[in-house]
């Protein structure tokens, strides 16, 4: 991220949406672009290399998730997905396509500001502790030492099981990601056949009373119904 000031690439056919979302991010000084369909998005993509993508998945000439599977093969730039209400599958699709976060659609310009900031927040984050490399994972009083495979809470050593700690380190490796059921499933559980949703709820409430005791609840975790889950960068 260049200048800690974020390239922004807006793509939206509509226009009035398009122009709300960049007035808006100009008046918080955010840099920005923006395209109105799918092939001028993957043009602005290759020759701008913006910090982060607003992506409207209903385009004129193009599925925005076919957009979100040609950026991943050479970008790891953030893609935020912005889609109706009724399109959770399309949520997904996008999820495990390789979307970080998706916008619900009407959103309020306070959630979309929070949105980026976040993603920001992560940019700054990865960059600083190249944490996708780091032995340690630290966000605030949560600290998993990979290597050891030990996971602690301020100064208590936490007892995960196995499933457990599996479903932390992929949550954690990809911190302010969405990851859906089928995402995780995939990942921990692999071919094992007792891997569904009703059982990864059961690990997750588990897990959860763990790391986030007490009123801490919702702290590290944020659970997306029906979708799946994100760690939360904590400051
Ligand atoms: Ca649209």
């Amino acid at each position: 991220m260049q200048n800690n000031n974020p390239l922004i690439l807006v793509v939206e056919d509509d226009r009035a949406i398009r122009s709300l979302i960049k007035n808006t991010l100009e008046i918080h000084s955010y840099k920005s672009v923006a395209a109105e369909n799918g092939q001028k998005a993957l043009l602005q993509i290759t020759s701008y290399h913006p910090d982060i993508v607003l992506l409207d998945l209903g385009l004129p000439d193009m599925d925005g998730i076919e957009i979100i599977k040609k950026v991943r093969q050479w970008s790891i730039c953030p893609i935020i997905v912005i889609s109706a209400r009724t399109e959770d599958n399309d949520k997904i699709s996008a999820l495990d396509a390789g979307a970080d976060d998706f916008l619900t659609k009407p959103f309020s310009v306070e959630e979309l500001l929070a949105r980026i900031r976040s993603t920001v927040r992560r940019l700054q984050y990865s960059e600083t502790e190249s944490f996708s490399r780091e032995e340690i994972f630290k966000n605030g009083e949560l600290v998993i030492d990979y290597s050891a495979a030990t996971v602690r809470l301020g100064e208590n050593q936490l007892h995960l099981m196995p499933i457990e700690y599996n479903v932390l380190c992929l949550l954690a490796r990809n911190m302010g990601r969405v990851l859906t059921y089928s995402y995780i499933l995939d990942h921990v559980w692999r071919n094992s056949l007792d891997g569904d949703v009703s059982s990864l709820r059961v690990y997750m409430a588990s897990l959860r009373k763990k790391i986030e005791p007490g009123d801490n609840r919702g702290k590290y975790i944020q659970t997306h119904i029906g979708i799946g889950y994100r760690m939360l960068c904590v400051e």
